[in-house]
């Protein structure tokens, strides 16, 4: 199990993998599970029986990354290895940010919100919440108490290129830019937050807006990235901002094949705004003077997190064994890409 000791304090860039657990219907089916963690930051991918392509993959193959977590991990222990760390940037006037990768149904949500799959509600959990507490925690100290901070949240969501303000019933939003390159989100509603409870309630509101009105929950989420933040200010002025992705569905970009227009358009949305982002964050990495944040709108409004001295990032790609994944590899090594 993981321990203190391999807490990686100063990476820019975190990049992690997380397996969820199956689930009973899952279980029930006896198949081999073809990917394993035998080690902490280490994902094998073993041959199928089935569909063996001999010209290219003739033994297991094992990937790296900064953390592999199993399926025993709880959201907690990831937290504390993934976003943990990155609280403290934005008491040091920093940007930090964190991303839940992965096809739909690979934990993703549960990861970030907690758990909204119906009876199971419990967004205390996730990694909104968590990272919620420990700001709270942190104003406390003595160094950031005398700063006089406030804290903020805001919640929205981006589906098809178009922002939807999930504090504020779904009201749609538009980004700006002006002459200094700064993004703004046009009446993008800051909530002042005193509390984690306060945070949770947002959540809440935020959770339900995000979802009504759709047939389902998970078709709608799967094709739309939420975003929520974490806002320090002093005096008015942004001091830090702490940005918690739920990213689209990353199998969606197959989807660029199907006959339904807008399916495919969405499909060709949610790849363009996950290269954008693969390539702001590996700018970011490498301290690129240009950082190509225009390329969508995901990564436009997310500008201010891939530029500066102090800005960090770490993203949780989670998966499931059990979800059919035609290519196993090049999802890790898509995932790979994201580091440096
Ligand atoms: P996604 O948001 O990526 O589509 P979800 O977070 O909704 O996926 O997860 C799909 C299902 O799997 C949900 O019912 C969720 O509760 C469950 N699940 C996901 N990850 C875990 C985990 N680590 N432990 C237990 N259940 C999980
Ligand atoms: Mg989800």
């Amino acid at each position: 199990p993981l321990t203190t000791a391999d807490l990686i304090e100063e990476h820019r860039i975190c990049v992690c993998v997380r397996k969820r657990p199956l689930n009973k219907k899952e279980l029930s089916m006896k198949d081999l599970d073809v990917i394993t963690i035998p080690s902490k930051d280490v994902v094998m991918v073993h041959e199928p029986k089935q569909k063996v392509d001999l010209t290219r993959y003739l033994e297991n193959q094992t990937f790296r990354f900064d953390y592999a977590f199993d399926d025993s991990t709880t959201n907690e222990m990831v937290y504390r290895f993934t976003a943990r760390p990155l609280v403290e940037t934005i008491f040091e006037r920093g940007m930090a940010t964190c991303f839940a990768y992965g096809q739909t149904g690979s934990g993703k949500t549960h990861t970030m919100g907690g758990d909204f799959s119906g009876k199971n509600q419990d967004c205390s959990k996730g990694i909104y919440a968590l990272a919620a507490r420990d700001v709270f925690l942190m104003l406390k100290k003595p160094n950031y108490k005398k700063l006089d901070l406030q804290v903020y949240a805001t919640f929205f969501e981006i589906y098809s290129g178009k922002v939807f303000d999930l504090l504020n019933r779904k009201a749609k939003l538009r980004v700006l830019e002006d002459g200094k390159q700064q993004v703004q989100v046009v009446g993008l509603q800051e909530k002042e937050v005193k509390c984690t409870e306060d945070v949770l309630k947002l959540i809440e509101v935020g959770n339900s807006c995000r979802t009504s009105g759709q047939t389902s929950a998970n078709a709608h989420s799967s094709r739309s990235h939420a975003v929520f933040q974490i806002i320090l200010r002093r005096k008015g002025k942004m001091h830090g901002k702490f940005s918690l992705i739920d990213l689209a569905g990353n199998e969606r970009g197959a989807d660029t094949s199907s006959a339904d227009r807008q399916t495919r358009l969405e499909g060709a949305e949610i790849n363009k705004s996950l290269l954008a982002l693969k390539e702001c964050i590996r700018a970011l990495g490498r301290n690129k003077p240009h950082t190509p944040f225009r390329a969508s709108k995901l990564t436009q409004v997310l500008r201010d997190s891939f530029i500066g001295e102090n800005s960090r990032t770490c993203m949780v790609s989670s998966f499931s064994s059990k979800i059919t994944c035609p290519r196993w590899w090049n999802l890790f090594h898509r995932v790979k890409e994201f580091g440096i």
